[in-house]
């Protein structure tokens, strides 16, 4: 399976690290190294001195599919979820600076949080999915699928134009605002209309 990330989908996200509104979606993706699942700790790497959580909504593909139109994207995917894109901002900004890939503070071990998923029958439209994180019991990101560049049938349709989908895939829709540095000790619980979805620790 692979993971697909979408990077600056919420204009409040991009204007906070001071990036351009995107024409298109920015894509990138993560191996399937970098999932950590089962609300299991997150060790702080030593490579990074600046990394970063990124709550965002993650879209489960149940079908393979290419050149899926918007308008049929939603018979690609049953299950949504939540899962937090870890970044190592220093590393990013290095490699953003130079023109980089962003492999190296995008796609590291365990990089890719993800929690369990909910059927989509019990979530409102997902054009309209309210979601949470909470860091150490405070509110640090308060997100909404309707405030998204390119919502999530429109981000199906523009990946499956070069990738070919397949059963498992998971799409990290991006990030609202409110990213923030991490450290030993941190404990993040993330919540889908109420719903926790994770809870784990930084180690
Ligand atoms: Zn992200």
């Amino acid at each position: 399976m692979k993971i697909i990330c979408i990077g600056r989908n919420y204009r409040e996200h991009a204007k906070e690290l001071n990036n351009p509104i995107p024409k298109e979606p920015v894509i990138f993706m993560k191996p399937d190294t970098a999932l950590l699942r089962n609300n299991e700790p997150f060790y702080y790497p030593d490579f990074s001195s600046d990394i970063h959580y990124e709550l965002e909504v993650v879209v489960k593909i149940c079908k393979v599919g290419k050149a899926i139109s918007e308008k049929f994207a939603p018979r690609y995917y049953e299950e949504i979820g939540l899962g937090v894109d870890l970044t190592a901002r220093d590393i990013q900004q290095r490699c953003k600076e130079k023109g980089l890939p962003w492999e190296r503070a995008k796609a590291f071990d365990f990089s890719a949080v993800q929690s369990k998923f909910i059927q989509k029958e019990e979530l409102p439209s997902v054009d309209a999915l309210h979601f949470q994180l909470e860091k150490n019991g405070q509110l640090v990101q308060d997100g909404f699928t309707g405030d998204m560049l390119f919502p999530i049938n429109k981000l199906i349709a523009e990946i499956s134009k070069n990738f070919t989908l397949k059963i498992g895939d998971l799409i990290y829709t991006g990030t609202p605002a409110g990213v923030g540095a991490l450290s030993v000790g941190d404990r993040f619980v993330g919540t889908l209309e109420g719903q926790k979805l994770f809870d784990f620790e930084i180690k």
